[in-house]
């Protein structure tokens, strides 16, 4: 890809100048004092970008979304226990599979591709079949869906069930308030809306999950072990010296600089940002025909079908050629026939680069053959 290809898939995502100038860094210390403090600072920033108070623990790890989907699967459940997946496309599957691993049994709730689960098909199978956990992605990357992620928290915390929230591709652009809705674990990666490279996995664990990984009987490989890392980020977030495994010393500080950026614009404002986004750009997608895959669709990406006749493959070349970076589709179901654009993160504050988008989707789809009228839907974007 040219570097002046415009990055638009739903992760990684472009980056603002000042996280660019600080992932180039030089490296430092692990017990550096600066690094100290600024590592102490993404632990509090992680909590305060999730809404999380002080008695959560903050976690951020080399990895990326499913080492930390893994972490989540082998520290809350012991071989033997029921677990409850929420199924709304590949990242539900993917769960489904690491928990079968642990030695679980797995049940699930899903729907048809391109819906969401309603709650209380969650609460319901809760009921029936008390298990240890519940699952559920916010929003499946392969899908466009989005889960009502507060009402499944809601209905987990009345029958005693622990519930863990994969946010890697909603979280700092979705709303979600871990305290207020009881969540017990919301983790991420570096390279969607939180506006990193990739190369982290992010996590935050509720004090009664923190009991749960104390009381598991199956001790889970070390390296992805809450209680391994708890006196490291405990530590470091005291200011004192710690090791483990060495930290990712140059992507931590940008870390901070990306946290920051969240921080000080506020999260309502950051949600609303996405929220109005998502709309505007679903305003412009629809008025050149498209028809959409997710009937619950998120703030982070719209998935939608290609339109008839249109080879999927020369599409998002000939979108390409027009100077922007789009995804096929994912999910297995219907990966040819669909396509995704991400729009989280800085590309949200910058009007230049959405319309940009919104041209090279619309032309690059004239350019294979599709009947699409472009300016239509940039009134259409302008119009919301
Ligand atoms: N969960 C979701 C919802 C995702 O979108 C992704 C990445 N697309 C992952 C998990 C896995 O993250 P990673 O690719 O960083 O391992």
């Amino acid at each position: 890809m040219t570097s002046t290809s415009l990055l638009m898939i739903p992760g990684p995502i472009e980056i603002s100048d000042a996280v660019h100038r600080a992932a180039g860094a030089r490296p430092v210390s692990h017990l550096d004092p600066v690094f100290k403090e600024h590592f102490g600072e993404v632990l509090r920033g992680l909590r305060s970008v999730f809404l999380a108070g002080e008695g959560y623990r903050s976690f951020v790890v080399a990895g990326g979304g499913t080492f930390a989907m893994e972490s989540a699967a082998v520290n809350l459940v012991d071989p033997g226990h029921t677990v409850l997946v929420v199924n709304t496309g590949l990242f539900g599957d993917r769960m489904a599979e690491m928990l079968r691993r642990r030695g679980a049994n797995v049940l699930q709730v899903g729907a048809a591709v391109g819906e969401a689960v309603p709650v209380d098909e969650v609460a319901e199978a809760l009921r029936e079949h008390r298990p240890r956990a519940v699952f559920a992605t916010h929003v499946d990357t392969s899908t466009g869906v989005r889960l009502d992620v507060e009402g499944v928290a809601r209905v987990a915390r009345e029958q005693g069930v622990l519930s863990v929230f994969d946010g890697v591709c909603a979280a700092a652009a979705e709303v979600f308030r871990m305290e207020a809705w009881g969540a017990d674990v919301y983790y991420c990666a570096s390279q969607k809306a939180i506006g990193m490279p990739a190369g982290l996995a992010l996590w935050v664990v509720s004090p009664r999950a923190m009991r749960a990984r104390e009381a598991l009987g199956s001790l889970p490989p070390l390296v992805m072990d809450w209680a391994a890392w708890e006196p490291i980020v405990r530590a470091y977030e005291e200011g004192r010296n710690a090791y483990f495994s060495t930290p990712p010393t140059t992507l931590i500080p940008a870390l901070r600089v990306a946290l920051g950026e969240l921080v000080e614009e506020g999260m309502e404002r950051v949600f609303e940002r996405h929220a109005r986004v998502a709309s505007r750009m679903r305003a412009a997608f629809r008025a050149m025909g498209l028809r959409m895959l997710s009937q619950a669709p998120a703030n982070t990406l719209t998935a939608m079908y290609w339109p008839d006749g249109v080879d999927g493959a020369a599409a998002l070349g000939a979108i390409r050629a027009r100077g922007v970076v789009v995804a096929g589709g994912l999910h297995p179901s219907c990966a040819a026939a669909t396509f995704r654009v991400g729009h989280m993160g800085v590309v949200t504050r910058d009007e230049r680069a959405l319309v940009r988008t919104v041209r090279a989707v619309g032309e690059g789809l004239s350019d294979v053959g599709a009947s699409v009228d472009v300016e239509a839907a940039l009134r259409a974007f302008e119009g919301v």
